[in-house]
């Protein structure tokens, strides 16, 4: 399953950083064109971490839509589908400018 690899990831990351200190939020940055689905990745979250250091902490997901910035006339266009055209004059010249994030942003840790 996809969100489970990816908390597997976040997991990993919230360990490598945390040294010594209980981590009670993780928050995370995910583009639109991950086709993640942030309730399963939540969900995967706590049945992933059940028994372990990170139990009891909570993943917060920051959705990015996608976004594209058109090298013909410079206009920004968030997208609704996937398609990457410009919303304002309709060229396919078009720079992919957010949408694949993948990010862990910031971790709220106490001392353990
Ligand atoms: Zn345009």
């Amino acid at each position: 399953m996809h969100e489970l690899s990816l908390c597997r990831s976040i997991a990993g990351i919230a360990g490598d950083h945390s040294a010594g200190h209980s981590v009670e939020r993780v928050r995370v940055r995910i583009g639109a064109l991950r086709q993640v689905v942030p309730e399963t990745l939540v969900y995967c979250w706590g049945v992933l971490n059940e028994g372990t250091d990170l139990a009891g902490s909570t993943l917060e997901v920051e959705h990015v839509p996608a976004a594209i910035d058109c090298t013909a006339c410079g206009a920004h266009t968030l997208l609704m589908l996937p398609a990457l055209r410009c919303g304002t004059c309709n060229s396919s010249d078009v720079v992919l400018v957010s949408g694949e994030e993948f990010l862990v942003t910031s971790l709220d840790l106490t001392e353990a």
